[in-house]
């Protein structure tokens, strides 16, 4: 387990294996979503930084990263879900760590990214299903925005009407202070 001092807006804690978990977790807003969906890029956006590693290769992010934002709030970069060139068991000690930081209340709230060309894929459900399961209140973005036509949107827009679900773009920064509202309001 990688620790630092807390930096503003910085990496502060990167965890690899269930039992690096700090054993009182300090709640965090947990960003889930499957790989590639563009985590990094959001989450680089939201921390003004460019802490998150970003990358073309799908799967980089192998741990729990803790993040400190401007305002003083913790995030949690988790594992790529759905990521299947991994091996069996790799993908299973990534469930097993995500599974126990939010069995121990690692998360007040899971920022959960979906591309919003495909809602509904069977990865994501199962993330609906078991944030819900585990009590924990989940925020829809959908990302990418500027790559959608007209007609991608009209259709977007109203599946996340439906569940109060935001919309953005990391590469234009469409959204980014609305979202950033929005997870400062479900943290009162
Ligand atoms: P992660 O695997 O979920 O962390 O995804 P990344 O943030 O690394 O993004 C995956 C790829 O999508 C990269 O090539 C990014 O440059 C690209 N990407 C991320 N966000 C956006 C976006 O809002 N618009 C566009 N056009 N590309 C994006």
């Amino acid at each position: 387990m990688l620790k630092k001092e807390p930096t503003r807006g910085g990496l502060i804690a990167a965890v690899h294996r269930p039992q690096d978990l700090p054993e009182r977790l300090r709640p965090a807003v947990a960003f889930v979503g499957r790989s590639n969906v563009g985590k990094s890029s959001l989450l680089n956006r939201l921390l003004g930084t460019r802490a998150a590693r970003s990358s073309k290769t799908p799967g980089k992010t192998r741990g729990i990263y803790f993040y400190e934002t401007n305002e003083g709030h913790q995030f949690a970069d988790l594992p790529g879900t759905g990521f299947a060139r991994a091996s069996r068991e790799e993908r299973g000690g990534w469930a097993e760590l995500g599974q126990r930081f939010f069995c121990d209340g690692g998360a007040v709230l899971a920022v959960h990214l979906i591309d919003p060309r495909v809602p509904d894929s069977p990865i994501d459900l199962e993330t609906r299903d078991g944030l819900s399961d585990l009590g924990v209140p989940r925020l829809v973005v959908a990302t990418k925005w500027d790559r959608l036509s007209a007609a991608q949107r009209a259709v977007a827009r109203r599946q996340l009407a439906a569940i109060h679900g935001e919309i953005i773009s990391a590469k234009t920064g469409e959204g980014i202070e609305t979202l950033r509202r929005e997870i400062r309001r479900r943290l009162i």
